[in-house]
């Protein structure tokens, strides 16, 4: 079949911005899918965009070959200099419980300005935050917390909100080590603020953890470690279906090149471990994976690859 036999629409069709403009009448909506439904079992499980982060291509494996680096990006149709990552948040549903997982970045990073996104798009979503029972953190990176330090959110969400971190994550904070990491200039102080902010201002209401809780009904956050020191996964399990958010523990370039050190990662040499573990264990399990920084709304499955893994997009389901 020859591709140019092939009918295909203009651009100028998909972008008509008048009709779109008017779509259910509401003038403001945006155009991207920002929110994407799914169930495992009972459990009602929404990924929520909280955008997209623009940082240095080198951060995806620093201790990579630069060249062997800048193959991989070219190879993914990615620039070699700008890393364009995701930034996705979960809202889950199970009982009476509603649970969100993690918050995005907020709005204190003005050279981040595609992403801090997630409490105008939970409105769209028509999510009271005040229907929000209880947070679970994966961990205490800015990009992880700093949805919930917006001005005026703390006071939108309940007085008895059950804020989830691994006593291992809010001990680090209190004295981070960041010999390990390879940021750019000026992340490190602002982590650094933004995770001792956090604990002052959620300290009444934190739940600490040491290895595991289950938050609701088959909803379960595991301590992984590697990432943050008490960086933790979260596993859904129900009906015999099971979907695991795993945070920052997988990256994209994570299934091919599994020892690759990304950047933020406290302890590299763990953190790869953590995530070779995990990825074995969804392949052999068959389970879904959706992770933070996984291209939106990155329901995937892993597969085994010889001694690597291989991404398998989930299809889109609505
Ligand atoms: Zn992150």
């Amino acid at each position: 079949m020859s591709l140019d036999n092939t009918s295909q629409p203009s651009v100028e069709y998909c972008t008509d911005t008048v009709n779109a403009r008017h779509i259910h009448g509401r003038p403001e909506h945006e155009l991207v899918p920002s929110r994407y439904a799914l169930k495992v079992g009972t459990i009602d499980v929404t990924v929520v965009s909280d955008g997209v982060l623009s940082l240095p291509g080198a951060m995806l494996g620093h201790n990579a070959d630069p060249a062997v680096r800048e193959a991989w990006l070219h190879d993914m149709f990615l620039p070699p200099d700008v890393l364009e990552w995701a930034l996705n948040v979960v809202l889950v549903r199970s009982g009476d419980r509603t649970i969100l997982i993690d918050a995005g970045i907020g709005m204190e990073f003005p050279d981040l300005k595609r992403a801090g996104q997630l409490i105008r798009r939970l409105e769209d979503a028509d999510i009271d935050l005040a229907s929000v029972t209880d947070v679970v953190l994966t961990h205490l990176h800015m990009d992880h917390v700093g949805g919930l330090l917006v001005d005026g959110v703390k006071e939108r969400l309940r007085p008895d909100l059950r804020v989830h971190v691994a006593a291992a994550e809010a001990k680090f904070w209190e004295s981070p080590d960041f010999s390990r990491v390879s940021m750019p200039p000026g992340f490190p102080d602002a982590l650094r603020r933004t995770g001792k902010q956090f604990l002052k201002e959620y300290q009444s209401q934190m739940r600490l953890f040491e290895n595991e809780y289950e938050v609701a009904p088959g909803v379960l956050v595991t301590r992984t470690g590697g990432h943050t020191p008490g960086h933790s996964v979260v596993r859904l399990a129900s009906g015999g279906n099971r979907l695991t958010f795993a945070g920052d523990a997988v990256f994209q370039v994570g299934f091919e090149h599994p020892d690759w050190y990304n950047g933020f990662e406290h302890d590299p040499e763990e953190a790869a471990r953590v995530r070779v573990r995990l990825l074995r264990e969804l392949a052999a399990n068959r389970e879904s994976l959706v992770a933070t920084h996984l291209s939106f709304p990155s329901v995937c499955h892993v597969a085994v690859d010889g001694d690597v893994f291989r991404w398998v997009p989930g299809p889109w389901e609505y």
